[in-house]
């Protein structure tokens, strides 16, 4: 068995340690025996679009939007669909989460088309959110920090991926924090988050391993390390948001 992971626009979107969640991902395969290949996919045509089994779309800052989105407005945006069509996962975290929705609609300037894979849309506001990001979610809680002016608003078609329990989440109002949609997830956990949240990336290994694989079943790993660092993370979101 082995997982294909790639990295979308690596150069562009890769803020706040979101890297750390494509090592998160690739170290636990590893750690169960599965080979696995990371191929960046960044601005251009890409020529092998059906080849991942998971994809990892990290933050970045406005004008890296903007370039990405113009680049996901083309036959990137499409190939990137039709991959979710045939069976393959994201994870997304803040800036990618936002371009893989219906709009990114910053502070200044015009909006950026998304893809439309996540039936949300974002508005820039004017405070920024800032700080460490608490939710409950269907399977355990989620740590980790938040620094984004977008709210995020979802439609009838996306799940909340969890609820606020310190922090603002998607928009400061409905207490949701990110979304779910088949096989996609998009959130505001930077930090990176699937070191710390090691449930998650198992979940999500378990979707990319499923394109491929029939009866996929994860060896439970040792995770104490991660129980130790999430544990803090939580109580200083808890004593000190
Ligand atoms: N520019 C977007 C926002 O501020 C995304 C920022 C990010 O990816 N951290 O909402």
């Amino acid at each position: 068995m082995d997982l294909r992971l790639a990295h979308l626009y690596p150069d562009l979107m890769n803020i706040y340690g979101d890297k750390g969640n494509v090592i998160a991902l690739a170290q636990r395969a590893r750690w169960r025996g599965i080979e696995v290949e990371v191929r960046p996919y960044s601005l251009g045509e890409w020529t092998d679009a059906d080849w991942p089994d998971v994809w990892f779309f990290g933050g970045g800052q406005d004008q890296g939007q903007d370039l990405v989105g113009a680049d996901l407005a083309g036959k990137n945006g499409a190939a990137l669909k039709r991959s979710v069509e045939a069976g393959a996962a994201i994870f997304s975290v803040c800036g990618g989460y936002q371009l893989l929705g219906h709009e990114y609609v910053p502070e200044s300037g015009p909006a950026i088309p998304g893809v439309g894979i996540l039936d949300v849309a974002t508005r820039a506001g004017k405070k920024r959110f800032v700080g460490n990001l608490l939710a409950e979610s269907a399977g355990g809680q989620l740590i980790g920090f938040e620094n984004h002016s977008g709210r995020t608003y979802l439609g009838s078609a996306a799940k909340p991926l969890g609820t606020v329990i310190v922090g603002n989440g998607n928009n400061g109002e409905d207490k949701t924090e990110g979304a779910v949609q088949g096989k996609v997830i998009g959130c505001y956990l930077h930090g990176s988050c699937l070191p710390k949240n090691p449930w998650l990336a198992d979940q999500l290994l378990a979707w990319a391993l499923a394109r491929r694989n029939t009866d996929v079943k994860l060896k439970v790993l040792d995770d104490s390390d991660e129980a130790f660092a999430r544990t803090q993370a939580v109580e200083v979101a808890r004593t000190r948001p």
